[in-house]
């Protein structure tokens, strides 16, 4: 109310002037506007998503878990319709990529660019890169230079590596990311719930566009993702349990040394949005 009052006042007082035919010096030209760059990401999307208290509840129980492996997740509709996980170890979870010695943390499903991506499981979703704007080779080639030098991929690095995305908040701590789309779905935005297999974007190659058109597809748990750590046989099995029967509705974390499932079978009455 008191800036309201306040450009009143002025307004008034301009109008005086201009009545009185007050001679003014003429005004100093404005300074340019400092140009802003471009949005590029959508800055962390819990700072643009008031989190769902039961969410909360269900990181902090995944918390709990410390560094045991948080391996299980089950039901996931494959984000591609008609597409099988891939078995090549390049294209899996906790592959190395030295280029920007770095690893893989998502599970690559090979697709023609403009390839409906669909969410996995119902959620939330809680980031869009609708403005992602793509970095020039050199930025990239300057940035992966950085990583090798520093010996890890900075995580604005990976970031920006993943080109667009979508982020879905599948509740119990687990988020799917679909990375490195040429387009979001037309009216998707923050914060809309979305079904399993709703098209949330298209394929493309942003962020990496040496890599070719694919949907990079994530599955974080907790502070995780689905598959870090894990040897060939433990991350096929893994992979087949994320996409195997059931609903996420029931998936959880346990600890690769078992037991734990029951536990997160038995929270019951959170089930996941
Ligand atoms: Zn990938």
């Amino acid at each position: 109310m008191r800036l309201v009052i306040t450009v009143a006042w002025l307004s008034v007082v301009a109008g005086c002037a201009a009545l009185t035919g007050v001679a003014r010096a003429p005004a100093p030209a404005a300074a340019p506007a400092a140009v802003a760059p471009p949005p590029r990401a959508t800055p962390d999307p819990r700072a643009l998503v008031p989190p769902d208290r039961s969410l909360e509840l269900d990181r902090a129980f995944i918390g709990r878990l410390g560094d045991r492996p948080i391996q299980v997740v089950r039901g996931l509709a494959p984000p591609i319709e008609g597409a099988t996980p891939p078995t090549d170890p390049l294209l899996l979870p906790y592959s190395p990529r030295t280029y920007r010695a770095g690893v893989h943390e998502g599970i690559d499903f090979p697709a023609r660019a403009g390839t409906p991506a669909r969410a996995a499981a119902p959620g939330y979703v809680v980031r869009i890169d609708r403005d992602f704007t793509d970095w020039t080779a050199g930025e990239l080639r300057t940035a992966i230079a950085e990583a090798v030098r520093l010996g890890y991929t900075p995580p604005d690095t990976l970031d920006r590596i993943r080109g667009r995305q979508v982020w879905i908040d599948q509740g119990r701590g687990v988020v799917t990311r679909y990375a490195h789309l040429s387009a979001v779905a037309a009216g998707l935005a923050v914060g809309d719930a979305v079904a399993v297999g709703q098209v949330i974007g298209a394929v493309g190659s942003s962020g990496f566009p040496e890599g070719g058109p694919h949907l990079h597809f994530e599955v974080r748990i907790g502070e995780g993702y689905l598959g870090s750590g894990l040897g060939a046989d433990e991350l096929a099995r893994v992979i087949a349990r994320a996409f195997g029967p059931g609903r996420l509705a029931e998936a959880g974390a346990a600890g690769a040394q078992g037991g734990l499932e029951d536990d997160l079978d038995g929270l019951g009455g959170d089930r996941p949005r």
